[in-house]
């Protein structure tokens, strides 16, 4: 999954813009600006409880074509104390994104103090930006507000299938003809250390039910890695993702064009993913003191509590029948549940709701309190 998605001479991601109607999917920042101006009002929220510190990193971990953050800056634009206070670190491993980020934080580069250095800000908030291909990459010592849409869905997982000799890892083996399959491992693979970490958080009756399971080692490093980072320097993450709060049975899936395809049908030229297992994630920050985890709730929560039906008010009282349209689709998209009931349009292009189907999870620094909204 890792090698299909981020290899990088024929990963996925590597040489392509893959989102919005010409692309494979679509994220919720890029049906509308409410959703990184929400994010936007969370960060400040956590910015304000941390003491509202004069320097604070803000890291974006796979940041797709850098909508989310776009918005967000244009959003907090008029809270100067606080964008001022900015440090923007994209976690990104595709150098087509990377340039799309760019030019949609819209960047100069500038000299830096000697010759060889360059700085590079976006002209949106006047705030410094830098590209790391890892979230280790990013100087510590400063306060950091960590934000992953869509991001953990993309970390490879393992599944595992339960057969008579036990559990067995489930793998890729390529047959006579050239062509993949899938087989179950004769023996146990590195991987099973994994397993029984997950199995450790779960409840017996959980697993028994389970014929099939999918584990991700990276979240949950990633996880700790987060945690730890906040513990020490403090401020926050915020992770928001399709899945649900419990062992994930059998969730991968590959889209193409915005239509389901057989996962190894052509690795590389569909997008793989699969559902976060965010109980998994609780339980990984919670091994680390001095952090402290919230939630999951649903997006459609998240973003009521932080107030998005005000927002799309006002954005409603002063815009075209056109735009009007827009911001209403995008509404339903970001906090409905299924189809919307209000749709007059081909049925092929009815908007569906993300409310409830995506999560959203906190990690904080134990110190600063409950975050907004999930008091
Ligand atoms: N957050 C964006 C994009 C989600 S798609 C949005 O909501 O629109 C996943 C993003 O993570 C892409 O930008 C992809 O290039 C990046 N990505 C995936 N795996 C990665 C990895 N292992 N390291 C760094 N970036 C990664």
């Amino acid at each position: 999954m890792e090698e299909v998605l981020t290899n990088p001479k024929a990963g996925y991601y590597i040489n392509r813009d893959v989102f919005g109607a010409d692309g494979d999917f679509i994220t919720s920042p890029e049906v509308s600006q409410m959703f990184g101006e929400m994010i936007g009002v969370w960060a400040m929220c956590l910015w304000e409880q941390m003491g509202k510190p004069n320097k604070v990193n803000l890291v974006e971990l796979g940041p797709g074509r850098g909508t989310l953050l776009a918005d967000l800056l244009h959003g907090a634009s008029k809270f100067k104390n606080f964008t001022d206070s900015l440090h923007i670190h994209m976690i990104e491993c595709s150098p087509a994104l990377q340039k799309l980020q760019y030019e949609n934080l819209k960047c100069a580069t500038e000299d830096g103090a000697d010759e060889n250095e360059k700085r590079i800000n976006s002209t949106i908030a006047e705030s410094p930006v830098s590209w790391h291909a890892m979230l280790e990459q990013v100087p510590t010592g400063l306060p950091t507000i960590i934000i992953a849409h869509e991001f953990f869905d993309a970390l490879p997982l393992h599944q595992f299938q339960k057969a008579s000799r036990g559990w067995c890892e489930k793998m890729v083996d390529v047959t006579e003809n050239s062509s993949f399959r899938f087989v179950l491992s004769p023996q146990p693979t590195p991987a099973t250390l994994y397993l029984m970490k997950r199995f450790k958080w779960a409840e017996t009756e959980e697993i028994a039910r389970l014929n099939h399971i999918e584990v991700c080692p990276k979240a949950i490093d990633l996880t700790q890695e987060i945690s730890k980072r906040i513990a020490i320097d403090g401020g926050g993450a915020l992770i928001i993702d399709y899945g649900v709060n419990g062992i994930v049975s059998n969730s991968l899936q590959a889209i193409r064009k915005h239509k389901f395809v057989d996962i190894l049908d052509n690795p590389g030229s569909a997008d793989l993913s699969a559902y976060v297992d965010f109980a998994a994630i609780r339980h990984s920050a919670e091994e680390v003191p001095g952090a402290s985890v919230h939630g999951p709730m649903t997006q459609s929560q998240f973003l009521g509590s932080l107030g998005i039906n005000f927002r799309v008010e006002a954005l409603l009282d002063n815009c075209t029948e056109e735009q009007a349209e827009y911001l209403r689709t995008g509404y339903w998209r970001l906090v409905g549940e299924g189809e919307a009931p209000f749709w007059e349009g081909p049925d092929d292009q009815t908007p569906i709701g993300m409310g409830t189907r995506y999560l959203a999870m906190a990690i904080v620094n134990q110190k600063q309190g409950i975050p907004v909204p999930f008091q």
